[in-house]
């Protein structure tokens, strides 16, 4: 009789503790599967540009990519572990468009001057370029490229730096080294050689590099509003931009007037199967670079607006940032995306 009363205590005892090793344990799983939870957001540390404060010679922000990354986990509940990291971009990835000549001339210092336009870096050693400026943009392109495979797979997919429209095959220009966006497609084809594609490019300047390298493809289509007095005035190239809308310095309201009859019209004819979104933040007025006249308010409501129309177009969608080149630019891209996440994706709050 005693030993049964012992048992009963014991069960009594051992019972709650279980409960709390249960239910710690769940909790622990739940845990686990909200950390391990990734949003199709694409950044890498690697992404900022430091060149022992030679960058801040430059109009380009070159940290602005930690900047954003940082102003959406702490305005979100999005945390770092929540994004893609992406790999360096590798030479064969490099091959599908660019030629070994061209990839060999990124070994030159004045070529990287050329493109970058800070002269100062002709007197810099190459192989420090190369792992401080050229490793930037490796990690940068690898990010396309896993951004638009992840659109495809999830809907929709932003890539914290890239965009670098200026850049042809065989030539560099406009800080573009890579042709993120090209070599992100040529990789989709080799999945799917029928894959269309609308890129939307919404920079301030004209995005020549993709139009060259593209050419008369008939699986892309381009969408372009630009500063019709800004470089690069790629008067070749212009007639394979599908919709070409050159502009002079427009209001918010007038810009958006131009996306609002340019962007169904170009989805509608196109019938895209993924939107690439070249979302240049140069169109703010006081860019260095821009010249247009954009206010903060009139960018965001620009992104929304793209995001809106891919959403509802049930078209996947790819953000890459391109140019953005004042001081409040990284400030202006964080809010843009938090409010494209919070209120058009609704996945985080
Ligand atoms: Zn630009």
């Amino acid at each position: 009789m005693f030993k049964l009363k012992r048992f009963f205590l014991f069960l009594l005892i051992l019972a709650p503790i279980l409960l709390i090793w249960r239910t710690f344990h769940e909790y622990q799983d739940d845990w686990a599967r909200i950390e391990s939870k990734k949003i199709p957001i694409v950044y890498s540390d690697n992404y900022d540009i430091t060149l022992f404060g030679l960058q801040n010679l430059h109009p380009f922000d070159t940290q602005k990519y930690s900047k954003i990354a940082s102003h959406l986990t702490s305005n979100t509940t999005i945390e770092k572990s929540n994004f893609y990291a992406p790999q360096k971009i590798s030479q064969e990835e490099l091959l599908l468009v660019h030629s070994e000549d061209y990839l060999d001339s990124l070994k030159n210092s004045e070529n990287l001057a050329y493109i970058s336009e800070l002269g100062i870096l002709k007197k810099i050693p190459n192989f420090i370029l190369q792992e401080r400026l050229l490793d930037s943009i490796r990690f940068a392109t690898g990010g396309t490229v896993l951004g638009a495979e992840l659109a495809i797979k999830e809907g929709w997919a932003i890539n914290l730096a890239g965009g670098y429209h200026h850049t042809k095959a065989e030539e560099g220009g406009g800080f573009g080294f890579m042709a993120d966006v090209p070599i992100a497609i040529k990789k989709l084809w080799q999945k799917n050689p029928k894959l269309k594609v609308l890129i939307v490019d919404l920079d301030a300047h004209q995005g020549n590099g993709n139009e060259a390298i593209f050419g008369a493809d008939k699986r892309i289509f381009i969408m372009d509003v630009y500063g019709r007095d800004n470089y690069p005035r790629d008067e070749e190239v212009k007639e394979f931009i599908d919709f070409d809308r050159p502009v002079g310095s427009l209001t918010n309201d007038e810009y958006l007037d131009v996306v609002l009859n340019t962007l169904p019209l170009a989805i509608k004819n196109s019938q895209p199967d993924l939107i690439v979104y070249n979302a240049g933040s140069d169109v703010l007025l006081g860019d260095p670079l821009g010249k247009m006249n954009l206010t903060k308010t009139g960018i965001i409501k620009r992104d929304e607006l793209v995001f809106k129309y891919a959403v509802e177009s049930k078209v996947p969608i790819l953000m890459v940032l391109s140019g953005g080149y004042s001081s409040v630019s990284s400030k202006i891209i964080g809010v843009s995306i938090e409010n494209i996440l919070k209120n058009v994706l609704l996945v985080t709050k």
